[in-house]
């Protein structure tokens, strides 16, 4: 069944469902995208940081179905649920989880990081240079990073903050990067238009093929690596080493259908800050994906099981050789927290 409510995240109109799990609310908006809560992790709708994060990443069903969802589902569950969609049971759709830590670790840690990030959305979503982005003030304040929520000094409760403070703070972070000639917008003089409408500059261009070409940006992390059952060990060892070192882990065939070459893939890796290679199958796609990356200049770590031959060109690389999975975890936070930050 599907009824009309406000969506706890943004605030807007939004399709609420019950028909994937009757002890999750299921929503459909047009801010956050596709997206289901359980109610044993309810809590993380008060988290202020959930709302930019769904709208940066949002999936929505745009000229075809989409199937994939944010879930606060378990991480076994979503895998239990994947594999069924890949057998052809769409009963669950695909699932993609997501919890605190993961939301922590994408959020920005900076505000120059704040602004990259912005810079970067804006010239995705214009579909041509030049063309002007227009944004409801819902998807404003996911863009800007503006939290709607704080802890009430009396009540020591997650509120709502006031409107008019948002607008205000929304505003702040426009004239900041009209200023910096990275936007021009018709928000003016602190009045917001809902839809407002947003222009990238030639600086902002110039700023976002810097940001596509530099190794500094974002705090995603690409993994290329064989995916199956046999290998979950391996790739649940470098989520972890990943996840501690305060990196967010993107496995492709967790946010997209199929494992095949995609630009979509090509994009994530431009993406990402650096890129994990795991060398141990010897699989063409890891080599393919770590040649692209370094062709673009992005810190590549290798990992590899001892004894596995490796290719010659990379055989050279300072390589993490591994030999059980629990090797991975520290030695990979380690060498992030030396190569990368
Ligand atoms: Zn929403």
């Amino acid at each position: 069944m599907t009824t009309t409510k406000a969506c706890p995240v943004c605030g807007s109109q939004a399709n609420a469902q019950q028909n994937y799990d009757s002890l999750c609310a299921f929503y459909v908006c047009p801010v956050c995208g596709r997206y289901e809560i359980t109610y044993s992790s309810i809590e993380l709708i008060n988290d202020p940081k959930l709302q930019s994060f769904l709208f940066y990443n949002r999936f929505m069903d745009d000229s075809i179905t989409e199937y994939r969802y944010h879930t606060t589902l378990s991480k076994e569950k979503c895998d239990e649920y994947k594999k069924d969609f890949e057998e052809g049971d769409i009963t669950h759709g695909h699932p993609v989880h997501m919890d605190s830590d993961i939301i922590d670790n994408w959020y920005p840690k900076s505000f120059a990081e704040r602004v990259d990030y912005i810079i970067l959305y804006l010239s995705k979503r214009a579909k041509h240079i030049g063309q002007r982005v227009t944004l409801k003030v819902e998807e404003l304040y996911g863009l800007l990073f503006i939290d709607r929520k704080e802890i009430d000094a009396f009540s020591r409760k997650m509120e709502p903050r006031q409107d008019f403070i948002c607008l205000d703070e929304a505003g702040y972070m426009l004239n900041f990067l009209v200023e910096e000639g990275f936007i021009t917008t018709d928000a003016k003089d602190g009045s917001i238009p809902s839809p407002v409408s947003i222009l990238l500059t030639p600086k902002g261009y110039a700023r976002v093929d810097a940001l596509q070409k530099a190794v500094s940006c974002g705090s995603n992390a690409l993994v290329a690596m064989k995916f199956g059952d046999e290998t979950k060990p391996l790739r649940e060892a470098i989520r972890k080493g990943i996840k501690d070192a305060r990196y967010n882990a993107i496995f492709i065939d967790e946010v997209q259908h199929n494992d095949f070459i995609t630009p979509e893939l090509l994009k994530h890796i431009r993406d990402s800050k650096f890129v994990v290679v795991d060398l141990t199958h010897q699989n063409n796609g890891a080599y393919f994906e770590e040649g692209y990356a370094m062709g673009l200049g992005k810190p590549v770590i290798q990992l590899c099981k001892r004894h596995v031959q490796l290719h010659f060109d990379i055989a050279q690389k300072n390589t993490i050789i591994w030999d059980t999975e629990e090797d991975i975890p520290d030695r990979l936070t380690n060498r992030i927290k030396a190569t990368i930050d």
